[in-house]
């Protein structure tokens, strides 16, 4: 079996290739840092140079393997109408250690072909420009709310990279991209919807997201006080904001998904050990439950 049939049936529905090279928006991307719009994320700045070149994460790196693995698009609610981001997941397990053993798995088949080459697999754990290297593999565009959209599929997917020292002919398949294709055209054309229903203004313009004002970052990684505007503009979500991807025309339209979480007075009254028991192995152990209490209380404020 292929690489691309070994992916389709791990369940990923996009796998790019690409060469091991500076990627597309680098210079973007060091614009963003020099423009300090990454909030409190300063780890972002320190390395610049592993971001440029994917050979400094794996010596010898020659081709970049991208994939998407989806998640639901239904939002996970509480029984009182409270809402996370939908990549939250919080009845499965954290998707970096899912989708990583998955991406794990497919690097060993490659072992069948490429007996020599080495691998390295990363799911948001290595200082890499992800969507660069996804739109470059042609698998899909980076879209005005700077999320990786796959056409036909959306933009509700974890990305995840091998890196692998072989260099790789490729393969097709249905939603996988042909070997080392042209990178995909933009095709938001005159679309502004993700830009116009940011509730915070931290689109400031096609795929420049200002951190410091976006609620999926002041909700998740922010620590400390959230500014109590930010609290009203969360409408009834206490993690992550996924407003910019509902709007989109290539996400599937909102259905209501079964209350999955905890009301939030429960929350609110959750010791840790409780939290730990129930979602210290879910993407929810991130936050955290002292960061998702606070976000409670901003909401209510
Ligand atoms: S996640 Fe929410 S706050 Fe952040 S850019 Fe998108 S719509 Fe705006
Ligand atoms: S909402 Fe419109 S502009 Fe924004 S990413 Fe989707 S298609 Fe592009």
């Amino acid at each position: 079996m292929n690489l691309v049939d070994h992916a389709k049936e791990s369940g990923f529905v996009a796998l790019g290739l690409s060469l091991s090279k500076k990627p597309p928006f680098y210079h973007a991307f060091c614009q963003w840092i020099d423009a300090n719009k990454f909030g409190q994320m300063a780890w972002i700045k320190r390395h610049r140079d592993l971001r440029e070149n994917p050979g400094t994460l794996l010596p010898g790196c020659q081709t970049v393997i991208s994939l998407a693995y989806p998640y639901s698009p239904l939002k996970p609610r509480t029984p009182d109408g409270f809402t996370v981001a939908r990549y939250c997941e919080p009845q499965r397990k954290d998707y970096h250690t899912r989708v990583g053993e998955k991406a794990k798995r497919l690097a060993l088949t490659l072992k069948e072909s490429y007996p020599d080459a080495k691998s390295r697999v990363c799911v948001d754990s290595a200082p890499i420009l992800e969507r660069s290297f996804a739109h470059r593999s042609g698998m899909g565009f980076v879209g005005k709310n700077n999320m990786l959209i796959v056409p036909g599929h959306g933009s509700y997917v974890f990305l995840a990279e091998i890196l692998t020292t072989a260099l790789l002919p490729g393969g097709q398949s249905e939603h996988m991209a042909e070997p080392m294709k042209e990178p995909m055209k933009d095709q938001c054309g005159n679309c502004t919807r993700c830009l116009d229903a940011c509730p915070t203004g931290a689109l400031e313009g096609s795929r420049r997201l200002n951190a410091s004002r976006c609620l999926s970052y002041l909700t998740v990684e922010h620590a400390g006080d959230l500014d109590p505007k930010a609290g009203k503009r969360m409408d009834r979500c206490i993690l992550g904001c996924d407003v910019c991807q509902e709007v989109c025309p290539f996400n599937p339209a909102e259905k209501a998904g079964k209350a999955s979480l905890p009301g939030i007075t429960e929350f609110l009254k959750m010791d840790e050990g409780t939290f730990k028991m129930r979602y210290g192995q879910t993407a929810l152990s991130r936050p955290g439950l002292q960061r998702i209490k606070r976000n409670i209380k901003a909401v209510l404020t």
